[in-house]
């Protein structure tokens, strides 16, 4: 399958995109991404996001300049910075005649068969109504993302749960690169590969790389996972304009990762 022949979507962006850097929610980006979708919306195309962004958001409106250590003030911070974030989504989206949905989520809920099925009939019903679903992780009751990931993997799981055709994370990278851009000036950007491919989990960077920190490599193995039921991954500059539907007209954007 080709990405100009997908329906289904998962759209994922991590914090430092949503909140410009931790500048605070970038409502301009937010409402760059709705404008986007709601010419997807009309072109028949069912869109769903993972968005994270809580804690940053959070940190914020508590007047905390640097990101505690302590696992519960994160995870406070979350439930704080969450009122703003779909706050903010939802005043986006409404611009565009989008509506939208709040849904918290964890992995533990999609490992557990009648939470797995509730939380797939659920998130249908929304596609078929035409409402865009902004997933979080519920940081209340559990840390995995919060420790690693920024949500790369519950974006995965998610495109697993409702068979998407194909998860594009969108991140402040232009894509998957041969080194880190910001350390090695040979580096150079991997316009296509097969998603579980050993050499990419390598490539993302192994312990101790600046990229490892919930950079590249969960977003390698978050390909690796969403491939399992079919879906092409895209991982792709959230900051290049009209970037979604211009991936989703066929144009190469990025690092496209495909299943085998
Ligand atoms: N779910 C978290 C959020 O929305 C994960 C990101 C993080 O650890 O900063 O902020």
């Amino acid at each position: 399958m080709n990405i100009n022949q997908t329906k289904r979507i998962v759209v994922k962006v991590g914090s430092s995109l949503v909140t410009n850097n931790g500048e605070g929610l970038d409502h301009a980006a937010i409402g760059m991404w709705a404008e986007q979708m709601a010419v997807l919306l009309k072109a028949g195309h069912e869109v769903l996001m993972v968005s994270s962004g809580a804690i940053a958001e959070g940190m914020q409106r508590l007047g905390w300049a640097k990101r505690p250590q302590e696992i519960h003030q994160l995870q406070a911070a979350a439930a704080v910075g969450q009122m703003g974030l779909v706050q903010v989504y939802e005043t986006c989206f409404a611009r565009f005649n989008l509506r939208s949905a709040q849904i918290l989520l964890t992995n533990a809920d999609l490992a557990h068969a009648e939470r797995n099925a509730n939380a797939k009939a659920t998130l249908d019903t929304l596609l078929k109504l035409g409402v865009v679903p902004i997933i979080n992780e519920n940081d209340t009751v559990v840390t995995d993302e919060i420790k690693f990931g920024d949500n790369d993997s519950l974006a995965a799981l998610v495109t697993n749960l409702i068979c998407a055709d194909l998860l594009v994370i969108l991140t402040d990278q232009g894509g998957l690169f041969t080194a880190d851009p910001r350390q090695n000036p040979d580096a150079t950007l991997l316009a296509d590969a097969i998603a579980g491919d050993p050499a990419l989990e390598k490539m993302a960077g192994g312990a101790g790389s600046e990229l490892s920190k919930g950079g590249m490599l969960t977003k390698v193995l978050a390909a690796k996972v969403a491939a399992k039921t079919g879906a092409i991954t895209v991982i792709a500059s959230g900051r290049e304009p009209n970037v979604l539907n211009r991936l989703l007209s066929g144009e190469k954007i990025g690092t496209q990762l495909a299943p085998n």
